[in-house]
């Protein structure tokens, strides 16, 4: 498929949205870009145009990472009982969900209560630091040695992440978090800094999409039943408040970041990431949710179809 016509139709929909800045430093991006990598199983290359190899901040697309890494580390089960696998009805910043249900754990490792949580599993591991292990993880499913971490946005995030902060100690009073309070923030707000590009993210999507098998050397990196279960969230969660709304346009697992990301996993058949950092109110990007819907669609990946 000509991704180029995909990004030269789309291009004009980054004036429908709004670049994040709630968070400062996302704030200073350029707004004027869309960037698409298909990376198809089958023919096991990627493809890519637009913006694809620039550079920005993950943000919440590495809730799935960590929860990758959090199930693998501890196995699927001990995770899941700590978080639920439930859409909220609330943004993905919410308090109020959990104090309303009486909720003993968060309800989704998307939101981020559940992702603060899940941090907080992570193991000591070879003397590193949990930071440490998530971005070795991270460049190794990504396929992308160069992640790195951007420290103006790490600051910025914590010199501003309050709301995070609330919903943290929170879970603390209510006897759910694992480890230090401060310093699961702290690696927290590091792994929604790390910068990857468009086809870091196709690779992510293809390891899902290739049933926790790196494609790129065959070699297992997450249980199937991990790589499953997960999909699967990303298809009622990964999208906010309106994951409902785009699975039934789209119909392929996806996690968003408001940094400006979207990566889908077609199970079986394609790893996508795209980059286009305005975004809609729930926090999804709009020129990258028009592209994705474009692809779906020529592509015939929505799973509800087959
Ligand atoms: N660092 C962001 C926050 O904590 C991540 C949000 C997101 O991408 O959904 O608010």
């Amino acid at each position: 498929m000509d991704l180029k016509q995909v990004v030269d139709n789309n291009l004009a929909k980054t004036n429908l949205g709004k670049v994040a800045n709630y968070i400062p430093a996302l704030g200073k991006v350029d707004p004027k870009q869309l960037g698409i990598a298909v990376y198809d199983l089958n023919k096991d290359n990627i493809t890519n145009a637009g913006n694809a190899d620039v550079r920005f901040a993950i943000e919440s697309i590495s809730k799935v990472i960590v929860f990758l890494y959090v199930a693998k580390q501890l196995g699927l089960s001990n995770v899941t009982k700590h978080v639920g696998a439930r859409q909220t009805g609330f943004p993905f910043n919410s308090i109020l969900n959990m104090e309303i249900e009486k909720a003993h754990y968060p309800l989704n490792p998307f939101i981020n209560a559940g992702a603060i949580e899940v941090t907080s599993l992570i193991q000591p591991y070879n003397g590193k630091s949990p930071f440490d292990q998530i971005i070795q993880f991270a460049r190794e499913i990504c396929h992308d040695p160069q992640i790195s971490l951007n420290s103006e946005i790490f600051e910025s995030e914590d010199r501003t992440g309050d709301t995070d902060r609330s919903l943290a100690y929170y879970l603390k009073a209510n006897n759910m978090m694992h480890a230090d309070v401060t310093a699961s923030l702290t690696t927290y707000f590091k792994q929604c800094s790390m910068m990857v590009t468009a086809i870091s993210l196709a690779n992510l999507g293809a390891v899902l999409a290739n049933n926790g098998i790196k494609p790129w050397d065959n070699k297992r990196l997450v249980p199937t039943e991990v790589a499953t279960y997960t999909k699967s969230l990303m298809t009622t969660t990964g999208l906010y408040n309106e994951s409902g709304t785009y699975s039934s346009i789209i119909g392929v697992p996806t996690k968003s970041g408001v940094g400006g990301g979207l990566m889908s996993a077609a199970p079986n058949r394609f790893g996508i990431g795209i980059f286009s950092p305005p975004l809609d109110n729930a926090g999804n990007s709009v020129a990258g949710l028009a592209a994705l819907e474009e692809i779906s669609n020529e592509l015939k990946i929505d799973i509800f179809q087959y």
